[in-house]
């Protein structure tokens, strides 16, 4: 029952954590995100306010221009407009190549223009300008003194033009400024956008960012062909604002130095996030099984130890009643004759024999477990050791009417040994030979040199043992489904009594003189259970050759 619910809380708890592994994973990563949207917000809006910022930077120089031009092309005094402004052009007005002055009818009436010797190229100008840029001016919707701007292709070449127009004497007239495109793009966008460092930005030179600049930036226009500078590789950081007012066909692109960089950390750290809480999630999970898997571990071994419990507690029962009842029986002076009287004193030795052999057993195993129990090692006869241990049984087998066969190989290796350990082994497997394998009809125990030390076999005619349960019979508290034919009952089948420590003592003791213990069986034939003393490798306690296995009370 319990084992169903230990089940079923694993089948529960697992998917739980898994789910919520799930949500926390959901939960940061959907935070992190959100962190770094609210970043890339912030840098995209520094950079919009840098690019407004730039785009207004030229705006205003042109706009300043025009201002300066609108101060000296009074309608008035039209006749000297080119002597007031030429001496000063360059210097105020570096953008501005030709000033116009034209009536209502569209006749030009004053023509001033810094261009020497390009006679040819002002004439196609004023054809132009009379032909077709006046009637894309709107000249009837605009207010006196308005400046206005035309910013527009005309043949293929791009042309930006100031307006206003002057009321005099009851006469309109429109003052055209008309800006060089391409001083503009080679001079006042180069020393406007490049950070504005003291620039050496002549009519021929290369505009040169600052090398400080925190950006890069260029100018493009309506079709997205660059006027002026580099090409930027458009990414989420890059953002483009057009020219308010003057040159409003064209923007100004704006994209941060590092934004390729930004943009790859981004990224980076995008995926530095999904694997570290992955990563996390599958140590969570993992080590949620574990423990899992160790908690199920524990409740077997508790089980296994409570087992041991009734089964020792079973075992001591049984003998003490035994020798209580015959003893009583014999007390009682009402056994006549004295073939049962020996009979009854026989099962009296017997019993007590078990019952001391269990105690003893117990006690080692509880002390090697606590790896309290140290050995006492003195150089010795293993075969002596065998011979005594198994003389211990000679009678009880005699009596089962089973052959003990003792085959002590001469001239054994001497070995440090803990002869009282060794003898415990012995009576352990013999023992186990007696209980489990009592249908064959002998029992052999052979010691011989092994490998430079002694090796031990104890062999039977029992059902022997299943391949799968050969290395965990040693295990301790396991013990294999045992029946065997009940000796009075005949047929029926009784279940044979035992603590599952015989076999764990066995490969302690094994191990503590530097050995090994295993089994080797023939289903339904018998098995041989053998164990190794090494010469000369000898262990001083048994919790160093033991530390393998859990340090616990037997109890
Ligand atoms: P116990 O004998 O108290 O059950 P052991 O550790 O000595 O504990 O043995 C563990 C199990 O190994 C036994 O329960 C039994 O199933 C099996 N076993 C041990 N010796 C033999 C044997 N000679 N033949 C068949 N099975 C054996």
């Amino acid at each position: 029952m319990s084992r169903w619910r230990e089940r079923l809380r694993l089948l529960v708890l697992l998917p739980l954590v898994v789910v919520a592994v799930g949500v926390l994973a959901y939960f940061t990563f959907r935070t992190t995100l959100q962190i770094d949207k609210l970043r890339q917000q912030s840098v995209l809006e520094a950079t919009l306010a840098l690019a407004t910022e730039k785009a207004a930077r030229v705006d205003r120089q042109i706009i300043d221009q025009d201002n300066v031009v609108m101060a000296i092309a009074d309608p008035a005094r039209m006749d000297t407009l080119g002597e007031r402004w030429l001496p000063t052009a360059q210097r105020e007005t570096p953008s501005v190549r030709a000033v116009l002055v034209l009536d209502e009818s569209r006749t030009v009436l004053s023509f001033a223009s810094r261009a020497t010797g390009a006679l040819a190229e002002d004439e196609g100008f004023r054809r132009l300008l009379v032909d077709r840029m006046l009637g894309d001016m709107e000249l009837a919707a605009q207010a006196p003194d308005e400046l206005r701007h035309l910013h527009r292709e005309y043949a293929q070449q791009s042309y930006l033009l100031s307006y206003w127009q002057r009321v005099h004497e009851g006469r309109r007239y429109v003052v055209v400024a008309w800006h060089d495109i391409g001083r503009i793009v080679r001079e006042t966008l180069p020393m406007l956008l490049a950070e504005l460092q003291p620039t050496t930005a002549g009519a021929n030179d290369k505009p040169r960012p600052s090398p400080s600049a925190p950006s890069r930036n260029n100018v493009v226009d309506e079709e997205g062909r660059i006027i002026f500078g580099p090409p930027l590789r458009s990414s989420e950081f890059t953002v483009g604002v057009r020219f308010p007012t003057t040159l409003y066909n064209w923007r100004v692109q704006v994209s941060p130095l590092a934004s390729e960089e930004l943009a790859s950390r981004v990224q980076n750290r995008r995926l530095l996030e999904i694997t570290m809480v992955s990563l996390s999630g599958i140590v969570i999970v993992i080590g949620a099984l574990a423990i899992f898997l160790v908690a199920e571990k524990e409740r077997r071994v508790s089980a296994l130890k409570s087992e041991f419990v009734a089964n020792v507690s079973h075992e001591l029962k049984t003998p003490l009643a035994l020798v209580r009842m015959f003893a009583e029986m014999l007390q009682s002076g009402r056994v006549a004759s004295d073939a049962k009287k020996q009979e009854y004193l026989d099962i009296i030795v017997r019993e007590s024999e078990r019952l001391s052999a269990l105690i003893e057993n117990v006690l080692d195993f509880a002390r090697l477990e606590k790896g309290r129990g140290s050995f006492e090692f003195a150089e010795g006869d293993v075969g002596d050791a065998v011979t005594r241990a198994a003389n211990v049984y000679r009678y009880r087998a005699e009596r089962e009417g089973v052959d003990l066969v003792v085959d002590v190989e001469p001239e054994l290796p001497r070995a440090r040994i803990d002869e009282r350990a060794i003898q415990l082994a012995v009576v352990n497997l013999v023992d186990n030979a007696l209980k489990y394998a009592p249908e064959g009809e002998s029992i052999g125990i052979r010691v011989r040199a092994h490998d430079g030390g002694v090796r031990i076999d104890v062999t039977d005619q029992g059902p022997g043992i299943p391949p799968e349960d050969r290395l965990r019979i040693f295990e301790r508290f396991v013990r294999l489904p045992n029946t065997r034919d009940d000796a009075k009952g005949g047929k029926a089948r009784a279940p044979v009594r035992g603590s599952g420590i015989g076999l764990a003592l066995v490969q302690h003791i094994a191990a503590s003189h530097g050995g090994k213990a295993w089994v080797e069986s023939d289903l339904g034939k018998g098995s041989t259970f053998t164990f190794t003393v090494p010469a000369g490798r000898v262990l001083s306690t048994a919790s160093q050759a033991t530390s393998d296995h859990v340090t616990q009370s037997a109890g």
